[in-house]
């Protein structure tokens, strides 16, 4: 053990004679003004929180790498994809959605799955759910689909009412809602739930050929979740459960895994295909377009600081390399914008500058100044471009395949022919199991019961477009009467 005691410093690096005793006019006296350090402190100590995230806010995270298993060669240029066996080192986040930084990890809630990859060129940022769909499919809606997860503006209460209020509403949200309410919707860790990419993404090759591609991080633990009833213990008795699980099983060289795959799709598929491809509330089924693996994810490291490895972590589906590309999702275009927005606003202009958000590669722009800037890579070139003193310039190779598209430019309603209803229903009628229904039923009646009964029956008549006996169930669990479900229908 060192026994050499290691010097208390000011914030400024001076010496500290003593902390444990303000200066005083006197023994018993006022204290005084000129106590810098006493300043310092008291004044950092103020400064110490952050905005926390207006989604995502209570998350856990881990370091690791991701490893090439299958050559992609043919798909994408992506260096970090290009050979296999090849490791790139990585920084995940796991998060609940709704709950505050201090709400518990067992809450019935969608689980962010979020990586961000330090590539040599530039940082590559997953950022997924455990779900492979989602409530909503047009940006505009997110707001308001978020306000009413959180809190009632008067009561500051979650509100079951504003929950199925909007979701009965949202006819397409039924997908996402049956998923939500199975028993995937309180994992009983993050080791134990797979990442979605959700949206697909353009991955194109050197010759600029591009296909479509949705990404699956497959749980090497295996699915394990939570019952409703395990959930409400655990929220009480351990609110970190999952924070603690993932630090822990890294602690004991437990690492983490997931197997990653790929879901690929030509553009000339996508033309055609019975479902928009580019709607998050839908999957590709695997009869269509199988899962075809592609790597390995391993987590090996615990944060030292959580504040400046996790807190500070700040991902954006944004974040792409040559050879990944987004995809005309309306989702992913909102995100392509919100999220490095968020991080400025929490974060501040530099945000791509702090340690755990820092490119392994020497950032080169013109863009100067802003609060909290760290370092400069400028090398004296100037402030502007063009300019003829030796600053970087655009590299044309880097440019992304270019897209098709027809129409004119207006607000226009989904209208892909198919309906919302098929996929939940195929979940609901022969991927679920028996006791996976009974759970679906029991979770569904315990959190829709709290609601309005008018709330409730719009909510039922969802459930009974995907399944008869899914809407009959949920009415019987809640003593509705499934006539006047079936009236309702008519009308
Ligand atoms: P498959 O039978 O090929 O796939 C079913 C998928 O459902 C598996 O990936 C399985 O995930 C997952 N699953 C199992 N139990 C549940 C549950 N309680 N809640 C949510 N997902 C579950 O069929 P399809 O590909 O045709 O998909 C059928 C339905 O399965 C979809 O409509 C969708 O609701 C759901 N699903 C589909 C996915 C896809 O990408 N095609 C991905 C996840 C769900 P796992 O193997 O990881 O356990």
């Amino acid at each position: 053990m060192n026994t050499k005691k290691k010097k208390l410093t000011t914030s400024f690096g001076a010496p500290v004679d003593d902390d444990q005793n303000s200066i005083t006019a006197g023994t018993t006296g006022p204290v005084l003004l000129q106590d810098v350090h006493l300043i310092d402190k008291l004044a950092h100590f103020n400064r110490e929180r952050i905005p926390e995230r207006i989604v995502h806010a209570k998350g856990a995270g881990a370091f690791g790498y991701f490893e090439v298993t299958h050559d992609l060669i043919k798909y994408t240029k992506a260096k970090f994809l290009s050979e296999v066996g090849k490791r790139t080192e990585l920084v995940v986040r796991f998060s609940t959605v709704g709950g505050e930084k201090g709400s518990a990890d067992a809450e019935r809630d969608p689980r962010g799955f979020a990586v961000k990859l330090y590539t040599e060129e530039g940082n590559y940022d997953f950022v997924g759910n455990n779900t492979p769909v989602f409530f909503i499919r047009d940006p505009l809606k997110f707001p308001d689909f978020i306000h009413t997860q959180k809190r009632d503006p008067a009561t500051n209460l979650k509100d079951p009412d504003m929950f199925w209020d909007f979701l009965s509403l949202t006819p397409e949200s039924i997908h996402q809602v049956t998923i939500l309410f199975s028993d995937r919707g309180t994992p009983k860790s993050h080791r134990h739930m797979n990442g979605y990419s959700g949206h697909s993404f353009m991955w194109y090759n050197e010759k600029e050929e591009y296909v479509w591609v949705k990404i699956h991080f497959k749980t090497a633990q295996g699915i394990q979740n939570l019952t409703r009833q395990e959930a409400e213990i655990l929220k009480g008795r351990d609110p970190d459960h999952a924070t603690r699980d993932l630090y822990e099983a890294i602690e004991r060289g437990d690492y983490p895994t997931w197997n990653v795959f790929i879901q690929i799709m030509t553009p000339e598929e996508a033309e055609t295909y019975r479902f928009n491809p580019f709607d998050i509330t839908k999957v590709w089924p695997h009869g269509d377009y199988p899962l075809k693996p592609v790597g390995k994810m391993v987590l090996n490291r615990n944060p030292t600081n959580y504040f400046t490895d996790v807190e500070q972590a700040a991902f954006s589906p944004g974040n792409l390399v040559p050879g990944i590309a987004p995809s005309p999702d309306k989702m992913l275009q909102g995100r392509l914008f919100s999220y490095h927005d968020a991080h400025r606003y929490r974060l501040g202009a530099n945000f791509q500058q702090l340690p755990v958000n820092a490119p392994k590669v020497k950032v080169l722009n013109y863009q100067r100044d802003g609060f909290m800037r760290l370092k400069s890579d400028f090398e004296g070139a100037p402030n502007y471009y063009p300019n003829t003193f030796g600053g970087p310039a655009p590299d044309s190779t880097a440019k992304w395949p270019s897209l098709k598209v027809s129409g004119k430019g207006a607000r226009y309603a989904y209208t892909h022919p198919n309906d919302d209803f098929e996929q939940p229903r195929t979940l609901y009628r022969k991927v679920m199991t028996d006791v996976d229904r009974d759970h679906l039923i029991g979770n569904i009646v315990d959190h829709l019961g709290h609601a309005k009964k008018e709330i409730q029956l719009r909510q039922i008549v969802l459930f009974y477009k995907v399944d008869p006996e899914y809407g009959t169930r949920v009415a019987d669990g809640l003593g509705m009467d499934i006539e006047e479900i079936k009236r309702s229908l008519n009308q």
